[in-house]
């Protein structure tokens, strides 16, 4: 990263991060080419992102591939033709899925930029890294870590959490006593929760390789495999890195209307059993729920998986 962009990004942070002091923090006096340029580069990407799905559609010639339920392997039946990827249900599980595997590059431009943070955040009233409704956006979170999972702070752990966004949940953790790191692959929002958390946050999706000789007793991902591409894949791969007493904690929409855009799975709670039962002995799951800022409910699953299959 050259010292413009540098420069740029930590202003964003002051300006964003609200009530976190950012010490030794420069004055910047070219801030409008520079944040011009940290959101013009997002804005392209998701301008290619979208010819690329309206070329992809318009091929299709209105076709949706019959592909098989990525998590039991049964035949599937279009559920929502008219939505971004062309939803697809299993006809066994009732999993819901993309009719094909999107592009790393499509998944990456969804979320690049701060547009989608503050509308994920946004649903729960929350304004900035500091400001809002952080105590109800934690607690469920902390809950399935200590009360469902049964995580003790003694002795200090290693923690993993994969799509851990601005890392609010990691600084809670790290706060007491653990050893953290995050994976986010948005590249701005991980530098500037990195930033201001003071916590280790790769910018880029997660690959056991990446962490080559690190084990975590605690990993963590939620509501981020409903936008992964292959998401056994990335279980296999999160479960690679689990020492063999370890749990892994997710949190997943259950979701029974096709229509969230960004979404590339609607899990079922048969179909989280699944998934995770291919790749650990032992798995329970924990219906939860919430309203959101606009009053709706949201059904979600907690999930929590140890033992992990050879
Ligand atoms: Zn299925």
């Amino acid at each position: 990263m050259n010292n413009r962009e540098n420069g740029g990004l930590r202003m964003m942070a002051a300006r964003f991060v609200g009530a976190v002091r950012l010490r030794n923090e420069p004055r910047c006096g070219r801030a409008a080419p520079d944040e011009l340029a940290l959101s013009l580069t997002p804005m392209m990407a998701r301008y290619k992102a979208l010819v690329r799905w309206k070329v992809a559609k318009y091929l299709s010639m209105g076709r949706v591939r019959a592909v098989s339920c990525p998590v039991c392997g049964s035949a599937t039946e279009v559920a929502n033709a008219d939505t971004r990827f062309s939803v697809v249900r299993c006809t066994s599980c009732g999993h819901a899925t993309a009719s094909r595997t999107p592009h790393d590059e499509e998944l990456q431009a969804l979320y690049d930029g701060l547009v989608y943070w503050h509308k994920d955040k946004g649903h729960g009233g929350i304004e900035s890294f500091t400001e809002g409704n952080w105590d109800a956006w934690l607690a469920p979170r902390l809950d399935s870590i200590y009360r469902l999972a049964g995580f003790v702070d003694t002795p200090p752990k290693q923690v993993l959490e994969v799509g851990c966004s601005e890392g609010r949940l990691l600084y809670e953790l790290r706060l007491r006593g653990h050893d953290v790191f995050g994976y986010e692959c948005n590249a701005q929002i991980a530098a500037l929760g990195s930033h201001a958390f003071s916590i280790p946050i790769a910018g880029e999706g997660f690959a056991a390789s990446k962490v080559a000789g690190r084990w975590f007793d605690l990993v963590l991902a939620y509501h981020t495999l409903e936008h992964v591409g292959d998401v056994v894949a990335m279980v296999r791969d999160m479960a690679s890195v689990m020492k063999p007493e370890a749990k892994m904690v997710i949190e997943l929409p259950i979701e029974t209307v096709y229509d969230n855009p960004d979404h590339v799975h609607f899990f079922t709670h048969q179909s989280i059993r699944l998934l995770l039962g291919r790749v650990f002995l032992t798995v329970d799951l924990f219906p939860h729920g919430f309203i959101d800022a606009h009053g709706t409910q949201i059904d979600s699953a907690f999930a929590i998986a140890s033992g992990p299959r050879n």
